[in-house]
């Protein structure tokens, strides 16, 4: 029996994971929840799964035997086996340090940690002997790949579906609503990597995330559209032989793997891939052009330092300035074009340092938007 504490437990992430214990009731406990303002939800997860200990960002009342803990807390707990990180954002920083320095295994969905501090987190989990287990698909599928393998990796290769708006013209683009890019293709998520999937920006996240899980130099990480997402991503070794991880695009599977692993469980639940009705995979080059987004992340990954902090943060205020209808699709990039250019960064940052320059580019991106026009 896996002992589980699971951090973001009402968010999208969270709400599988919960469905993956649920179908294993003999494989899974729930020891720690946190979720975040929809206490509705988490109060019926409280029910239904007995946690110990409980974070809410709301007011909750508590009737059974959960007492409130920091998430810090829940995450180091001595009866914990597993913490799921499915919180989004910086929120799930110090929470996933905390589980890193109790040495737990780290189920991490939560991208922007290894993003901003990918360097103190991976130094951290080598230290302290914690497994980090990717459940972002794409990390998820090149693990698998990876598992047994001793041989030196040439290449790896994201797979990203190309979102709602891949073949739009730049004067489309620029006219794209909000619940058009919320309009995902091929994934059901959370509004934030729905929108960083329409502006590529989330294959740039995910680049720098596998660049830390997997220490591979970003030269070596290449990144293909694939727009019916079955294949996950693929590594290419020395020989030039390549593996490929294929599934129907369901999050529950790289959720169920991270759970499970090193085991793997049969779940009816799961949708079978048939390949016959599949028919055809197709892949094309990336159009950098008219997704300027992507080549931020990577230049900003390059950079390292406080780079990936700052694109974090102006990317987090640009899409909410996109949602509620202040800038445009293509805003969204130069916002953060323009935050990240007065960027002064700190070449190896400590926590602290990162944190800050998370503040500062919340700030300067709202600022910038209003002084260059981008937001209206
Ligand atoms: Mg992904």
């Amino acid at each position: 029996m896996k002992r589980l504490a699971i951090l973001g437990s009402t968010g999208s992430i969270g709400q599988q994971t919960l469905e993956i214990v649920r179908s294993f009731p003999d494989k899974f406990s729930v020891v720690g929840l946190a979720g975040g303002e929809n206490t509705g939800l988490l109060a019926k997860q409280i029910s239904q799964f007995q946690p110990q200990l409980v974070y809410s960002t709301s007011k909750l009342s508590l009737s059974n035997k959960a007492k409130f803990s920091p998430m810090e807390e829940i995450a180091s707990h001595p009866e914990v086996d597993l913490v799921v990180i499915a919180t989004s954002g910086k929120i799930g920083l110090t929470p996933t340090l905390a589980a890193i320095r109790a040495s737990k295994k780290i189920a991490l969905a939560n991208k922007e940690i290894l993003v901003m501090a990918g360097k103190i987190i991976t130094a951290e989990a080598k230290r302290y002997r914690a497994q980090i287990l990717p459940i972002d698909s794409e990390h998820s599928a090149i693990w698998q790949c990876l598992r047994g393998e001793k041989a030196k990796v040439a290449q790896l290769i994201l797979t990203a579906s190309g979102g709602p708006l891949y073949h739009y013209s730049p004067s489309q683009l620029a006219k794209v609503t909000a619940e058009e890019a919320l309009q995902h293709p091929t994934w059901k998520m959370g509004r934030k990597v729905t929108i960083d999937s329409a502006t590529l920006m989330n294959k740039g996240l995910e680049a720098i995330e596998a660049h830390w899980l997997f220490s591979i130099p970003f030269d070596k990480i290449e990144i293909a559209i694939h727009p019916q997402s079955i294949v996950h991503s693929l590594v290419e070794f020395a020989d030039s032989s390549v593996k490929a991880q294929l599934s129907f695009p369901d999050m529950r599977l790289p959720i169920q793997y991270a759970l499970s692993y090193p085991e793997r469980l049969p779940n009816s639940k799961l949708p079978r891939l048939d390949l016959i009705q599949v028919n055809s995979l197709t892949f094309e080059p990336v159009n950098y052009s008219n997704f300027p987004c992507l080549e931020l992340a990577l230049d900003a990954g390059k950079k390292g330092g406080t780079y990936p902090a700052v694109l974090c943060a102006a990317d987090e205020i640009a899409i909410e300035l996109f949602l509620t209808g202040h800038t445009n699709f293509p805003g969204i990039a130069e916002i953060i074009a323009k935050t990240i250019k007065s960027h002064q960064g700190i070449v190896d940052p400590t926590l602290g340092e990162i944190l800050a320059a998370d503040a500062w580019g919340r700030e300067t991106a709202l600022k910038v938007a209003r002084e260059e026009s981008l937001c209206y």
